[in-house]
């Protein structure tokens, strides 16, 4: 049996004492707990423990596990590839969306978002290394995105979110974090400030947290492998 308890409070301490290595403060970094393909009970040990954060990256199963676990109070991170047919929910449900790559589909949440719930924090995807199966949009263009989506209405722009391709070594790893890091750098001359770099994962949140990472989004190092 995974010991969801157990494997928080150490990523807890793993994220502090990175923080600290890079001269920043632990407080600024995150944890997103990515509860996709992971059963309800897993969150409810997770929430248990304090973890307020969970991500979740298709559409069906994430509003399941929002609703279910309505009275809970927890934040929902929508961290998946979002077609811009499938928006509503996610506008109605969730409390972020990581991922957003089109201005059509930042558009179409903008229009959805009821206004009850307050706006929709919402980071632009960057395809960083500029991969064919990747979704986000590339470098060169995330500025004009970037200053459309600041513009809409119930959205509040928050930052950028990059899932960088495999690198096995730590200091390879850190490049693609610090291009997004660079990039965020670049928007904020140009006017465009935000607070947040989604980047890291089971396998690189120490160097993404070494280039400045505010949300780190983990899934197997909290909950262990998912389900097939
Ligand atoms: C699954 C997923 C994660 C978590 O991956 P792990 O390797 O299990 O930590 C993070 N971000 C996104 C966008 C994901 O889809």
């Amino acid at each position: 049996m995974i010991r969801v308890t157990e494997n928080l409070r150490k990523i807890r301490d793993l994220l502090a004492e990175t923080a600290v290595e890079a001269g920043r403060r632990p407080e600024d970094v995150h944890l997103l707990a990515v509860s996709k393909k992971q059963p309800i009970e897993k969150i409810v040990e997770a929430a248990a423990a304090g973890q307020r954060d969970f991500g979740e990256n298709i559409v069906q199963e994430g509003i399941d596990k929002v609703t279910k676990l309505a009275e809970k109070g927890l934040c929902w991170h929508f961290v998946g590839h979002l077609q811009s047919n499938k928006t509503r929910p996610v506008a109605e449900h969730f409390d972020w969306v990581h991922s957003v790559d089109k201005l059509k589909t930042a558009k179409r949440l903008s229009e959805q978002r009821p206004e009850s719930l307050g706006d929709l924090n919402v980071c632009i995807q960057i395809n960083i290394d500029e991969e064919a199966s990747k979704s986000g949009v590339p470098p060169s263009e995330v500025a004009d995105l970037a200053r459309a989506v600041a513009g809409l209405p119930r959205l509040r722009l928050r930052g950028l979110m990059c899932l960088p391709a495999f690198r096995e070594a730590f200091d390879d790893q850190r490049l693609p974090f610090a291009l997004t890091r660079e990039l965020a750098e670049s928007l904020a001359r140009d006017g465009i400030v935000m607070d947040t770099l989604s980047m890291g994962m089971s396998d690189d949140f120490r160097a993404a947290i070494m280039e400045g990472a505010t949300i780190v989004r983990i899934g197997t190092a909290v909950f262990g492998p998912r389900d097939a």
